[in-house]
């Protein structure tokens, strides 16, 4: 009687330690949460996702903890977004942990800006980076086809018994970026071009600008790391008297003391916030397609 006990119990261990009914999920680490979410959506059960930089967090100023040491040397996959988004420290504990990575924004040709002060027509403030490459590409559902197709490239590459999963996921994946975009154009095309025009506090959404006719003013360059000279924030001041510019907005991502300042000056109202480059914990983004479809609704309405 107890041998046959210990037989089945033997069994049973043996059953759950053979994954013949469902695989353990693999670890998956990312960046930040907007790819993080790419990754669940790809992954779907066979994922396990964790974020270095949380929901509202600034990936351009982000400092790596020991934990995350920790996270990245379990990893089975971790996926950066590149182009200069994450920062030294980040890409080195990457590099470090020596798991597989890949980036997102592998294979997509940049936006290249000429440094911010240089734009406008007053006096230079001398700041040496003169092509400072976006990293903001999440922005343009069209590029995102590649964002997408290169993480499930790289779920394949670790995981590849998963293989036939992540290609349907991807599938039904790419459908959805292709609505965003259909949906994106909709909204601003029903705008008059003269007033596509948005104030945010740093300079993010260029890809969307670029996609779908709109001129984004900001007071801080595609990082959030350097703070806007007086005369940028002036020569913006001018710039919003000068168009009309409605359509002014904080992001989920920075402090909107800057914005703020800036509307009270020029008397816009602001139209509320903008999920910039982090999904939020306030259940307006919380994935990726909620954060495009948020950001579209709210831009376009503040537009007209
Ligand atoms: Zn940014």
């Amino acid at each position: 009687m107890k041998i046959k006990w210990m037989k089945m119990s033997a069994l049973m261990i043996s059953l759950a330690f053979s994954g013949s009914l469902w695989a353990e999920p693999i670890s998956v680490v990312s960046s930040f949460s907007i790819l993080g979410d790419v990754a669940q959506q790809i992954g779907g059960e066979r994922v396990q996702v964790s974020n270095l930089v949380p929901a509202d967090g600034d990936a351009h100023a982000y400092q790596l903890t020991g934990g995350d040491v920790k996270k990245l040397a379990n990893a089975k996959l971790i996926l950066i977004n590149g182009l200069g988004l994450e920062t030294g420290d980040v890409v080195r504990a990457v590099k470090n942990s020596k798991i597989t990575y890949a980036e997102a924004t592998a294979g997509i040709s940049p936006i290249k800006h000429e440094e911010h002060e240089e734009h406008d027509h007053h006096d230079h403030a001398g700041h040496d980076h003169h092509h400072e490459i976006d990293p903001h590409v999440w922005h343009d559902p069209v590029l995102m086809q590649k964002y997408a197709s290169n993480v499930a490239t790289a779920l394949i590459k670790v995981d590849p018994a998963g293989a036939k999963y992540y290609a349907a996921r991807f599938k039904n994946y790419s459908a959805e970026l292709s609505k965003l975009d259909a949906f994106a154009r909709q909204q601003f095309n029903a705008i008059p071009k003269n007033q596509r025009k948005v104030l945010t506090g740093h300079d993010a959404f260029s890809y969307l600008g670029k996609r779908y006719g709109i001129e984004f003013i900001a007071p801080q360059g595609v990082s959030t790391e350097a703070q806007p000279s007086a005369k940028t924030v002036a020569a913006i001041v001018r710039q919003i008297k000068q168009t009309g510019v409605k359509a002014v907005f904080t992001e989920n991502i920075k402090d909107g003391r800057m914005v703020q300042r800036i509307a009270q000056e020029t008397g816009a109202k602001i139209g509320g916030k903008l999920y910039s480059d982090a999904l939020s914990r306030d259940g307006n983004a919380k994935t990726y397609a909620d954060l495009f479809r948020y950001n579209v609704r709210v831009m376009s309405g503040a537009m007209k």
